[in-house]
């Protein structure tokens, strides 16, 4: 992994790299790219690239649109998809007002921030460990499955070459695999990442949707991290497994606890708990993320905590009881859809604000709650997770921990972007309801 500047020009010799790809992502999490000849990277590093902000969904107003681009050299990477000759490389890029101020807009730079508040409570590494699942698909236009498969199938299963040449690629990105398996849904798939710090796995997240879609392209089908593609079977999650270190010692770890979660952990899961339903925003931004969020297909819906028990939204795994590395807490609710920069920034200060506040962890709940009905729910004090766009909107309208975390200008652009959605969402006639009204109405 390149260090600095001078590690890339060397790189750039030795891997004979003619193109590199400067990359950085919208206020939802799209990817951006464009390409610089080789002969201008010494001038990206050194002045960085200029172009319209105003172009970029959640950026600048056309009137302050100039902005800059310069990139991180230690996020260089060959892209292995690409020419061996004359290669292609991609480093992603922190974004620059003209004055060579940050700019508050760029969602790396909100977790960047994050980070920084982080390090100010005394913590040193945020370790983020995400469970992406995605379907393929035969083409983007109908979410036609290419095998009847399921948990852990084999082998009825129909991707084993696409999962291993997107292994490689990843391998070759210096992103290291856990391991990968078919999902519970036909046609449904896992890759799991070994966990890095907040940042790298940001980046990270948004080099394997491109990794992942790269070579389904290759292979002719169509990759999806799109939340709910087919009514009736299990979504596609984002599991998000998270710690706090301080140093190499665990801060979330405890030998003692029955639990093996430390003081501070408990009080991170209850500020996630507190703060859920005003970050659920950003966490599942789509219209159609609030349809995997139902009961019955291992998506959480009820808030509240437990060990085993995937009905949950935050699960404490048990894997390996007692490992102080491995002890971490599951979130079970984003989605592979969400923009990884910002979902990362909103979870963290969720948890800080309970190590802050010093939020009391309620206690878990070992039953599975999908089949508790509401009366037993309601004793338990157990609290639904917003159940679409709409309401999520209103919980992230009316939170100070929101807009403190995103930054004023992050925060309205977010919003307003996703009221547009909803009212164009919601003003649509859908085929269910013709079906179901039609003939009787
Ligand atoms: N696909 C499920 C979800 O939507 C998760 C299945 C699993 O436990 O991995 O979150
Ligand atoms: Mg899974
Ligand atoms: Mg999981």
């Amino acid at each position: 992994k390149p260090r600095d500047k001078k590690d890339v020009m060397e790189l750039v010799k030795q891997y004979d790299v003619k193109f590199v790809r400067l990359w950085f992502t919208d206020v939802l999490g799209q990817l951006k790219s464009f390409a610089v000849p080789v002969e201008e990277l010494e001038m990206a590093f050194e002045e960085g690239m200029g172009f319209d902000g105003s172009s970029i969904r959640g950026f600048a107003r056309i009137e302050e649109s100039d902005m800059i681009a310069r990139p991180d050299p230690t996020t260089f990477a060959i892209l292995p998809w690409r020419p061996k000759e004359k290669a292609v490389a991609r480093m992603f890029c922190d974004i620059y007002n003209p004055d060579g101020t940050p700019y508050e807009g760029d969602p790396r730079y909100v977790l960047k921030k994050n980070l920084e508040k982080m390090k100010k409570m005394g913590f040193t590494h945020f370790y983020i460990g995400p469970e992406l699942e995605f379907f393929y698909f035969k083409s983007d236009k109908a979410p036609e499955i290419l095998d009847k498969g399921g948990y852990f199938d084999y082998p009825m299963d129909a991707a084993e070459d696409l999962r291993r040449e997107t292994i490689f690629c990843l391998e070759q990105m210096g992103i290291r695999v856990e391991y990968s398996h078919h999902e519970v849904a036909p046609s449904q798939h896992e890759i799991d990442l070994r966990y890095a710090e907040a940042l790298e796995m940001a980046d990270i997240v948004m080099t394997y949707r491109v990794v992942v879609k790269e070579v389904a392209k290759k292979y002719g089908v169509y990759a999806t991290f799109m939340p709910k593609p087919i009514f009736g079977v299990n979504g596609s999650g984002m599991h998000t497994h998270q710690s706090l270190f301080i140093g190499d010692k665990n801060a979330f770890f405890d030998p003692n606890d029955p639990f093996h979660l430390s003081d501070v952990a408990k009080k991170y899961i209850a500020g996630l708990l507190t703060h859920i339903k005003e970050i659920t925003l950003v966490l599942n931004q789509w219209v159609n993320s609030y349809k995997r969020l139902v009961p019955g297909y291992e998506a959480p819906v009820y808030i509240a905590w437990a060990r085993r028990n995937r009905s949950a939204l935050i699960r404490v795994p048990m894997y390996k009881p007692g490992k102080e590395k491995a002890t971490r807490i599951e979130l079970r609710s984003p989605d592979p859809a969400c923009n990884p920069y910002l979902a990362f920034a909103c979870m963290l200060a969720a948890g800080l604000e309970g190590i802050k506040k010093g939020y009391r962890l309620p206690d878990p709940i070992e039953k599975d709650i999908y089949h508790l009905s509401e009366e037993e729910r309601k004793a338990l004090g157990i609290d639904n997770l917003p159940g679409s766009l709409g309401e999520a909107i209103e919980y992230a309208e009316k939170s100070e921990l929101l807009k403190e975390t995103l930054g004023e200008h992050v925060f309205k652009e977010l919003l307003n972007n996703k009221k547009l959605e909803w009212d164009e969402y919601r003003i649509q006639v859908f085929p269910y309801e013709i079906e179901k009204y039609l003939p009787i109405l």
